[in-house]
């Protein structure tokens, strides 16, 4: 249920509304950067009683939320949630490109990485230090020298960085030099991992599972909204279905639904979601012209000696004329890109 309350209402009143909901054993909410003051309470386990909250003073109504992904739902908070990365906005009318290697593998490549991806436009700088790989022998990233890596092209290009958190124990280590904690596709229902992020002040792109539905994704992101961090990106990064061609299968209905069911940033990840870098671009302007908040692409110096995922990796030359073609598209849908380019 979602308590309302009156544009007026006192601090003491909100606080009773929170007192009367924990003396009932549930949690109460608030919602950040909502219009009105709003309260979520979770953790009944049968529908309350409106009736309850809607004679307490300053409440102005008392909300059903129907749907089982309470905190991170449309019906809770209307106004699309704004992520704020060091003065980058997620989710707000811009669009965010992310973009760089897979895995950081070297200095001189994430620093070439990272000066080549700026040209072009983009604002944050992704590169995997901490490797998820099928193979327990293919390149399992470089760990924390990978992190100094992510933060030495940080300070040379200003960029801010995205990379990703494979386990609980690096919980800590990770957050202290990234500005987004990825959650790989992998990780999605690693629950313990989801509620140690929710206690993070650090923003968190949450990849959708390889054969998760959307409810499943928004399941997952509630775990750590629930626990205090309400600064989460969904992310769709395709997934597995009986079409062997592509490496994934990017699903576009997912940017539109997502955007209606949940106030949560959308970022489409076309690099995993077809894993051929000739088809890249296109999947990558079909995020934007869907109505994704940003993208995420995997660029690299030298593609075809990556260590990882070379095959699905743009060069730098590719990157800078998609992005010429992704800043038409957001254009024409009245969505500016956000470049790293002054002016
Ligand atoms: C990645 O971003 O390199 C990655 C491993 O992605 P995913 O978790 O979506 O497979
Ligand atoms: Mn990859």
């Amino acid at each position: 249920m979602l308590i309302v309350m009156k544009p007026h209402a006192t601090a003491e009143q909100i606080e009773a509304v929170k007192e009367k909901i924990s003396s009932m054993g549930f949690t109460a909410h608030s919602i950040p950067g909502a219009q009105r003051v709003a309260i979520g309470i979770t953790g009944n386990r049968e529908a309350l009683e409106a009736e309850q909250f809607i004679t307490m003073p300053g409440v102005a109504d008392a909300v059903r939320v129907s749907q089982p992904f309470k905190l991170v739902s449309r019906e809770v908070k209307e106004e699309d949630t704004v992520i704020d990365v060091g003065g980058v906005l997620l989710g707000g009318r811009q669009i965010v490109v992310m973009a760089g290697p897979c895995s950081v593998e070297s200095k001189e490549q994430i620093l070439e990485a990272a000066a080549a991806v700026k040209r072009a436009g983009a604002v944050i700088l992704r590169g995997g230090a901490f490797k998820p790989r099928t193979s327990p022998y293919e390149f399992q990233g470089l760990r924390e020298e990978g992190l100094k890596l992510l933060a030495l092209a940080r300070e040379r290009t200003g960029l801010k960085i995205v990379t990703e958190i494979k386990d609980t124990e690096t919980v800590p280590m990770v957050a202290a030099y990234a500005d987004i904690l990825q959650v790989g596709a992998r990780n999605m229902q690693n629950f313990s991992l989801l509620e140690k992020l929710g206690s993070l002040d650090k923003p968190i792109l949450l990849k959708r599972g390889l054969s998760a539905t959307l409810k499943e994704l928004l399941m997952a992101a509630e775990y750590i909204v629930s626990r205090g961090n309400h600064r989460v990106a969904l992310c769709e990064r395709g997934i597995r279905t009986f079409e062997t061609m592509t490496r994934n299968t990017l699903d576009i209905n997912a940017v539109p639904v997502l955007k209606a069911l949940s106030h949560l940033p959308v970022i489409v990840d076309p690099s995993h979601g077809i894993g051929l870098r000739q088809h890249v671009p296109a999947i990558a302007r079909a995020g934007v012209a869907a109505g994704a908040d940003g993208l995420i692409i995997e660029v690299h110096p030298q593609p075809d000696k990556a260590l990882s995922d070379g095959h699905q990796s743009l060069s730098p030359d590719e990157f800078a004329t998609l992005m010429k073609q992704v800043e038409g598209i957001a254009r024409a849908i009245q969505r500016p890109l956000i470049s790293a380019l002054p002016g």
